[in-house]
């Protein structure tokens, strides 16, 4: 946690301003990041992943430094174009969208879409002509912790037909994109990936099809419990993969860091509302927090995503606590398969923090479920 979070809470603390849980995000970090992802990968353009954290602090900032934005919906594409990005610097990279959404980013001066089946291809010259699009391949995420399945993206060769398709109706067939999965721990993940994406490459220039650019995703992970490798060796394994696959002809490469630009950067201090056990006999406590899965933390939803949790009595003795939030709903708990351990000493009203949550949390918050509001956010 950095020095001026720390302030900030403290600040907060001594008005009275703590009784609800809150994201404090420190822009300083961001700023960091950003620039540690472009000289990890220096030829690569950085598309911010808009979802992760759309806070118009973050988004400024971001935009004033350079970065362009991977976004999901047209209210992202609205709020990238708020916060200074120009259109040519903004991608509709979702692979879902209606076609009045791609006609409205289209007024709005977007260029640049994905796809990864015929029928949005046809949307897309309909509704977009002319524009660029970009195939997103399957890939199927070892290595991650929040791996983005097969809802998105299509075999290799499929894609070859996508893009055909996509010359035929008049768009320009302007690359393959492909997403490792998220919180990626293994820094070769990109290797298969890009391997794909040179088949690519190879079969579509067989058929006449001079792709441009490989769209390397995100993936990159921030620190939870568990250290990650730094972004320089995800840089430096990239860079190989690329010379590997492409030789001396590598095309323009796209990242699009969510987690990684952001995670690191937010803390949630949350208060211990309850600890109480099932039964005499129980050795776990169960532990209820003032913030839970409806409050922002839903990546707990399976437990892969474990935050780091400081507590006022690190150093004492720990045992295993089952962790809840405090809503209604059964579902509202964060650890229970793989309890969580914390000091035995914990007491109700102490304040927790919870670390690396600048991303994907903010969002996840839902407005008032059992009356509680959506997390306060705080940006410094
Ligand atoms: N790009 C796309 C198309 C995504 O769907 C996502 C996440 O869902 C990202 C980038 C950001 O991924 P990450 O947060 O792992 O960097």
């Amino acid at each position: 946690m950095t020095e001026r979070i720390q302030e900030f809470l403290r600040n907060r603390r001594s008005e009275g301003l703590d009784t609800e849980p809150c994201l404090v995000v420190d822009l300083e970090v961001v700023r960091d990041n950003y620039q540690t992802f472009s000289k990890a990968l220096p030829d690569s353009r950085v598309f911010y992943a808009v979802k992760a954290n759309p806070a118009p602090e973050v988004l400024s900032l971001l935009a004033s430094m350079g970065s362009c934005f991977d976004t999901a919906t047209v209210a992202e594409i609205e709020m990238a174009l708020a916060a200074g990005a120009t259109p040519d610097r903004i991608s509709y990279g979702n692979t879902i969208k209606k076609e009045r959404d791609i006609a409205r980013a289209f007024a709005l001066g977007i260029r640049l879409f994905s796809v990864d089946c015929a029928a949005e291809v046809e949307k897309i010259a309909r509704a977009a002509p002319g524009a660029k699009v970009f195939c997103r391949i399957l890939y199927d995420c070892a290595g991650a912790e929040w791996p983005l399945s097969r809802k998105f993206g299509c075999d290799p060769e499929m894609a070859v037909d996508v893009l055909d398709l996509a010359k035929r109706l008049g768009l320009e067939p302007y690359g393959i994109s492909f997403h490792v999965g998220s919180q990626q721990r293994k820094v070769k993940a990109w290797d298969r990936a890009l391997a794909m994406a040179s088949t690519v490459f190879r079969d579509c220039a067989e058929r006449g099809i001079n792709l441009s650019m490989v769209n390397m995703g995100g993936g990159f992970p921030t620190k939870y419990l568990r250290d990650v490798p730094p972004v320089v060796q995800y840089g430096r394994s990239i860079f190989r993969a690329l010379r590997k696959h492409f030789g001396n002809q590598i095309p323009e490469t796209i990242i699009e860091p969510g987690r990684g630009m952001v995670g690191n950067a937010g803390i949630i201090e949350t208060e211990v509302v309850l600890i109480s056990k099932k039964s005499d006999e129980d050795e776990v406590r169960w532990v209820y927090l003032d913030i839970g899965k409806f409050g922002g933390l839903a990546e707990t939803m399976d437990e892969s995503i474990r935050y780091a949790i400081r507590t006022p009595h690190d150093g004492a003795e720990m045992t295993p606590c089952v962790l809840a939030g405090p809503t209604c709903d059964s579902a509202d708990v964060l650890y229970e398969k793989m309890p969580y351990p914390l000091p035995v000493t914990l007491e109700i009203g102490d304040k927790l923090l919870i670390e690396g949550t600048g991303a994907y949390t903010s969002t996840y918050s839902s407005v008032a479920f059992n009356g509680i509001p959506p997390l306060r956010t705080y940006h410094i």
